[in-house]
């Protein structure tokens, strides 16, 4: 037997009884005789409500404070799963991020791991404990404070520790089955998929498939970690993460799954010169402000006025730093104005498939086009097709793109817990 690597998601720790219903599985797994690591994150939406106090006493928080709070919910879970197991006659032994060796850069709200030394973890498991650690959390040697990895990212610790620790497996407990082929919130026809490659994976999430954070499928890729979704409410097998290597077949379906993303907005400069160089000057102005811009648009210029408009998509939480930042630099540039738009939605069709087929956009305009849905900007990847939408149509889009793509299954998917949120 070896060494098991399970992360529990908030909704599957979200009150006393779920984390004793928890405490019991992870026993079970020590008594098969395995190794156990147990990364836990905040019990139900702490996380959520922890940020919303925060706002209610100042909207500008500094982000190491910001980050000194939020890592409180994991420490809560964490204590709690200890005491709940070692009641059961297991002993466990909790872990604060940086207790367990996950160093970070210091860059508050998204710190990036670069170093992972569990000799704590080690030393508990040598002694027959079961570990838990606080999920979502690092310690930055740098500034000597507490860092966080960015929302979803106890995926990430897990990972980090599987990949430290040799695991044989990083198992993901959540509320669902596994990873499906649209989010069974907004699809109950999707279908659970059995195995999937982390490049369609990466894909997924970096669409806003949010049943894994992006960085941790990233982390898995890179150190060959094998991840298995699945839910905490059942023992049912879920979906399996894999890193085909060269040369190995595996036989991939066109489309993997639809995901929706409704947390970017889109900036429109208006009037741009049509001149070189425009291009490079707003982008690098918008990079200045560290933000993740996604799409980009530029249109024809209109012969009259040798002007063009630039838009592109990027996280609304960014959205008030990069207009300002666009709006001092207007003078320099030569713009006209700038429209700034939060009612988008991004859907992304996502397939290994697509490569070797044609006639997946088609298909895809066609039957967005049969429910009256109009497309607003489109970009395409290798494996990926996206379009921007009206926010208010895009659960629609994504129903009616999974169902044109075949892939409703004939049960409805069920959701065990957690609020959605
Ligand atoms: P946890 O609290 O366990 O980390 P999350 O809320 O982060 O759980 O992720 C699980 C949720 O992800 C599901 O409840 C589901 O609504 C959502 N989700 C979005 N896309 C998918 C998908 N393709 N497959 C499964 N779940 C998805
Ligand atoms: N509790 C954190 C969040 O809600 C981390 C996590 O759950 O993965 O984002
Ligand atoms: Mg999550």
């Amino acid at each position: 037997m070896g060494l098991i690597v399970q992360k529990y998601g908030g909704s599957s720790v979200a009150d006393a009884e779920s984390i004793k219903r928890v405490a019991k599985r992870i026993v079970e797994t020590r008594k098969a005789g395995n190794d156990v690591v147990v990364v836990v994150s905040a019990m139900g939406d702490t996380t959520d409500e922890l940020v919303d106090l925060a706002n209610q006493v100042t909207p500008f928080a500094s982000g190491r404070e910001l980050d000194m709070l939020l890592t409180a919910g994991e420490r809560i879970s964490m204590a709690l799963l200890a005491m709940a197991i070692k009641s059961l006659g297991q002993d466990a032994r909790s872990y604060t991020g940086s207790q367990a060796g996950l160093i970070t850069d210091s860059k508050h709200g998204s710190a990036r791991i670069v170093d992972v030394s569990p000799k704590r973890v080690r030393e508990a498991l040598d002694a027959g404990a079961v570990a838990i650690v606080a999920g979502f959390q690092g310690f930055s040697r740098l500034t000597g404070d507490i860092t966080t990895l960015g929302r979803g990212g106890s995926d990430t610790t897990a990972v980090a520790l599987a990949a430290a620790l040799d695991a044989e497996v990083c198992e993901i407990y959540t509320d669902v089955d596994g990873v499906f082929t649209a989010d069974p919130r907004v699809v109950p026809a999707a279908h659970k998929i059995e195995r999937i490659t982390s490049e369609e994976m990466l894909e997924l999430a970096a669409a806003g498939a949010k049943v894994l954070y992006i960085r941790a499928v990233e982390y898995a890729r890179r150190h060959g970690v094998t991840l298995h979704v699945r839910s905490s409410f059942n023992n049912n097998e879920g979906t399996l993460v894999i890193n085909p290597k060269d040369g190995d077949t595996m036989e991939e379906p066109i489309i993997a799954g639809v995901a929706s993303d409704l947390s970017e907005a889109k900036v429109t400069v208006v009037g741009v010169p049509d001149v070189p160089g425009m291009a490079a000057q707003i982008f690098t102005i918008v990079a200045s402000t560290d933000a993740n811009i996604d799409m980009i648009v530029q249109n024809v210029s209109t012969a009259a006025t040798g002007r063009t408009d630039i838009s592109f998509t990027l996280p609304k939480s960014d959205g008030a730093k990069v207009l300002k930042a666009l709006e001092d630099a207007k003078g320099d540039i030569g713009f006209d104005s700038l429209q700034y738009d939060d009612q988008i939605g991004k859907l992304a069709l996502v397939g290994a498939g697509m490569r070797t087929n044609a006639g997946v956009s088609a298909k895809l305009f066609t039957a967005l086009f049969e429910a009256g849905i109009n497309i607003e900007m489109i970009s395409t990847s290798e494996i990926r097709i996206s379009v921007v939408t009206r926010a208010d149509t895009i659960n629609e889009a994504v129903r009616v793109v999974h169902s044109a793509f075949g892939l409703d299954a004939e049960e409805l998917a069920q959701v065990h817990g957690g609020t959605g949120r």
